[in-house]
């Protein structure tokens, strides 16, 4: 059996994981146009800031792919799927034969449309390259830096770039930061947390000319105010690597789609990780998920299915972290409801950089902002997952001081909902700190 992956990140090799459990013998082939070992792109931003280093940001023991004897193809690019012949066409020429496929192949940056975008000194934080390249303008006495958008990339790096001793200014076209990930009042909060650091947002405008001779020099907004930086990061979201699928035929929307067994809709050609839009289980609905997280539980399930395991992936509960300096925020399922019947419960001290919100759907929890406060989000994650009636303890969720051992009765109470392992360790973590 000759097995074939493309892309050697979240997805991909967490699928060898899944196929060598099963079959030792076949031949796998691990495809990636970067030509670096595999490693997590959710750290560059602390590279950047100087707080981890490049060995930090391997994911697997760096003899992974030699143990699990891996024929990996660096540096160059799948460019075509022959699906009648079963083989992939890579940019030097070579072909790589499958009998069954993984694409992998994750998401890029959107580059906005923008004059001057090209100019030296504009870069997205996508790869480790893109680090390489802001980290050759941070040493060469870089100042300061504009960051094109307000989402979770845009923030990482700005907190990057103010923790090297740059001057940064974000610019946000929203009227608020973080407007895809949380909500207007809890991202007023970390506004003015950031700006009290130094980093300054601007919003409702956007950037509309890059200048400079050859390099950035300043930045041109719709407002007319021109801003000075000798660095331009693009945080505008990404794009699904979706054109291979594409070219080959398999059904795409946003991202390829996928069946509940992670294959496409090509026999033999499975996909996962941020190139799928999958079935969100808190809005119900489908969508791009891209987190590192989600492609993880695909591409390990992909690979079961490619072994021939039975697989069915029900979906994502989406959940997204964030630290900038001292201040931290997790969100999890829906954040900002777009239907009727949803209720919401907030409870916020804005002078302590404290917001809990929690969001119900016919009184289940299907989300949650913590910021400030996430230690325990792993219980309302699990609430989430669990689809639970949880009337009885909306006013606790909501209570100035959180106290989770209020939830141990409700617990006991459902056995048959909280049977798994994971419920038994968070009633005993909970039931120890509610004695001492
Ligand atoms: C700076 C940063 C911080 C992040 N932080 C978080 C976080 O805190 N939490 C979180 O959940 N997520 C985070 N993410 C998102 C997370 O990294 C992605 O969801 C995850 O990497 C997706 O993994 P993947 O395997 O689907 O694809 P990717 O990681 O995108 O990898 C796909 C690989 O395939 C390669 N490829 C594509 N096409 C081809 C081709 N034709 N031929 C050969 N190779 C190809 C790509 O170059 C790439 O190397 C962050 C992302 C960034 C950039």
């Amino acid at each position: 059996m000759n097995y074939c992956i493309i892309g050697a990140s979240a997805a991909g090799i967490n699928a060898i994981e899944s196929i060598r459990a099963y079959d030792k013998k076949s031949n796998i082939a691990l495809i990636s146009d970067e030509d670096f070992s595999p490693y997590s792109r959710c750290l560059l931003s602390y590279l950047l800031a100087g707080s981890l280093t490049k060995e930090h940001l391997h994911f697997k023991p760096k003899d992974f792919l030699e143990k699990n004897r891996v024929n990996f193809q660096r540096g160059v690019k799948a460019e075509r799927i022959l699906y009648k012949e079963r083989k992939v066409l890579l940019s030097d020429k070579s072909q790589i034969p499958f009998d069954k496929l993984l694409l992998a192949t994750g998401a890029r940056p959107k580059i906005p449309r923008i004059p001057g975008i090209e100019k030296r000194g504009v870069y997205p934080l996508r790869t480790l390259s893109d680090a390489q390249k802001i980290e050759g303008c941070i040493k060469a006495g870089l100042e300061t830096a504009v960051v094109l958008g307000g989402g979770l990339i845009g923030m990482r790096s700005a907190y990057a770039l103010a923790k090297r001793g740059v001057k940064v200014k974000v610019v946000v076209k929203s009227p608020h930061i973080l407007s895809q990930a949380i909500d207007q009042p809890s991202a007023e909060i970390v506004q003015g947390y950031l700006e009290k650091r130094g980093i300054e947002v601007l919003t409702k405008t956007d950037v509309i000319e890059i200048s400079g001779q050859e390099r950035v020099e300043e930045v041109t907004l719709d407002n007319g105010k021109r801003i000075k930086a000798g660095l331009v990061i693009i945080g505008k979201g990404v794009v699904p690597n979706s054109e291979l699928a594409e070219e080959v035929g398999i059904k795409i929307r946003e991202g390829i789609l996928i069946e509940k067994n992670l294959e496409t809709s090509l026999k033999d050609i499975f996909a996962a990780g941020d190139v799928v839009e999958s079935f969100d289980l808190t809005s119900g609905e489908t969508s791009l998920n891209p987190l590192w997280p989600v492609a993880v539980e695909q591409g390990k399930l992909a690979g079961l299915s490619m072994v021939n395991k039975s697989v069915e992936y029900q979906g994502t509960v989406p959940m997204n972290s964030l630290t900038l300096f001292n201040l931290s925020l997790i969100t999890i399922g829906l954040v900002n409801p777009f239907k009727e019947n949803y209720s919401v419960m907030v409870y916020a001290d804005k002078k302590k950089y404290l917001y809990r919100k929690f969001i119900f759907y016919r009184n289940r929890l299907v989300g949650t902002i913590l910021l400030g406060e996430i230690e325990k989000a792993g219980i309302f994650s699990l609430l989430i997952r669990k689809m639970v009636d949880v009337s009885s303890l909306k006013e606790i969720f909501i209570e100035k001081e959180f106290n989770y051992a209020k939830i141990i009765p409700f617990i006991l109470d459902n056995p048959e909902i909280f049977k798994e392992k994971e419920f038994n360790d968070t009633l005993l973590s909970l039931q120890k700190e509610f004695v001492s």
